[in-house]
């Protein structure tokens, strides 16, 4: 293995570095304020398009699609250490146009999509002029098993008439949100892995309706998480994705990259986690000594690094393997650094709160919104217990001769 980075991953690097710092920190305050004022807390603000046509200025834009003519043309490894700048500050990814669910769905429209279909959609989400959202999951079904989903994508003549009731659509409630792709059984009676199809569904089409948005932790940013209808929805043929019955491929295929993308922002988060915690550890005196001082303190400190340091060379061996040998041959580290990554964020940031007292609770640091998006990602993308499965499946498979 040789996870070195590239003379051009680190020219990659240092300039992301410096747009955010640059760019990205200046604008974060104007940003929250633009959003207040609007009195809309899904508003657009004016600030992230100024910032977006700086990215796109400086090259630094649709950096996770691996083509060279969309993309930057980056490995997985040499993609890593940029999304774990954007892990520190949640704009960089949207500035970048690297933010989910836009790549999923760009990866996939990229991969599986008809010419007119990539005209219609991939073409304005490369170019960052609209936003879609991933429609799977569902209130009434235990949706981390993707064979439970049961909206239905019915074909008649030339169209499919969609009905579903969706949930925790992300980015459904911003009014740039243009479509869903959507993900429901268009074929009953074929084996579970054959059922469902993935659709194209235009948000303006009749039928569509956004319910609500779900907060988390009584947090809501950006396009939300939504509650969605589809009621009879008729949607030209030509927008099913790949094959009648191919859905559950493409979802697999959807969610490789995307995991390793969430697990190297989550390593980001952590990092500046322990900064803070570091800072306000010299900062702080409390019973005539430094917290820094305190034995019970450096120890915090020092697992925290540990553990970063363990997340991050797994984070980079997953994508080592990707570039190698793809996604199939790289899917139990994906499962392992999606359970490692998730649980590094939400124990690092902790520590980081609680070392802050009742001031990490409060939004005068950014630890508790980190906190409530480090514990989301035990969820999306599948639940932990969902990759322990996987893995604990793959180790006792060598030991099935031994069951009486
Ligand atoms: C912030 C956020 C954003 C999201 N964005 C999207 C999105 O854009 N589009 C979308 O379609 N979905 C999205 N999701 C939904 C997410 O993908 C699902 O919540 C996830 O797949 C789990 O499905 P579920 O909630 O139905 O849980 P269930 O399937 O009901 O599972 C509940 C719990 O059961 C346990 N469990 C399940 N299987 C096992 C097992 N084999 N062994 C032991 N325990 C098990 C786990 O603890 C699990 O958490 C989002 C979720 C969140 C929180």
């Amino acid at each position: 293995m040789d996870f070195a980075l590239s003379p051009r991953a680190l020219e990659f690097r240092e300039r992301l570095q410096t747009f955010v710092r640059d760019v990205i920190e200046p604008g974060t305050p104007v940003y929250v304020a633009q959003v207040h004022d609007s009195g809309n807390e899904h508003f657009h603000p004016p600030v992230m398009e100024d910032m977006k046509a700086e990215a796109k200025a400086r090259g630094l834009w649709n950096l996770f699609l691996p083509d060279e003519e969309d993309g930057a043309g980056l490995t997985n490894l040499e993609y890593a250490p940029l999304c774990e700048i954007m892990g520190r500050n949640p704009l960089t990814a949207e500035a970048t146009n690297c933010a989910a669910p836009d790549t999923g769905n760009m990866e996939v429209l990229h991969l599986f999509g008809t010419p007119l279909q990539q005209e219609q959609f991939l073409r304005p989400l490369l170019d960052g002029t609209t936003r879609s959202c991933f429609a799977m999951t569902e209130p009434w079904v235990a949706s981390s098993d993707a064979t439970n989903i049961s909206s239905r994508i019915i074909r008649d003549g030339d169209h499919y008439v969609v009905n579903a009731h969706k949930w925790w659509t992300s980015g459904a409630a911003s009014a740039r949100c243009t479509f869903a792709i959507l993900m429901g059984v268009s074929d009953p009676d074929a084996d579970p892995h054959h059922r469902h199809s993935m659709i194209l569904v235009p948000l303006d089409t009749p039928g569509v309706s956004v319910e609500r948005s779900l907060p988390v932790f009584g947090r809501s940013h950006g396009g939300g998480h939504c509650e969605t209808l589809f009621q009879d929805v008729r949607v030209p043929a030509e927008y099913l994705l790949g094959e009648e019955g191919s859905g559950f491929a493409i979802a697999q295929a959807r969610l490789g990259p995307g995991r390793i993308h969430h697990c190297m922002r989550a390593i980001g988060m952590a990092e500046r986690a322990l900064e803070l915690m570091c800072a306000r550890a010299q900062m702080r005196v409390a019973f005539g000594k430094h917290l820094a001082d305190n034995a019970a303190v450096q120890q915090q400190i020092a697992e925290s690094r540990i553990e970063i340091e363990q997340a991050r060379l797994l984070t980079m061996k997953a994508s080592w393997l990707m570039d190698t040998v793809g996604v199939k041959g790289a899917r139990f580290e994906i499962s392992a650094i999606k359970v490692v990554a998730a649980r590094l964020a939400t124990t690092v940031i902790d520590r980081a709160i609680q070392m802050y007292g009742a001031a990490g609770l409060s939004d005068d640091w950014p630890l508790a919104d980190m906190y409530a998006h480090a514990r989301t990602l035990h969820f999306v993308d599948g639940p932990d217990e969902v990759h322990l499965m996987q893995i604990a499946r793959r180790e006792l498979r060598a030991y099935e001769d031994f069951r009486v």
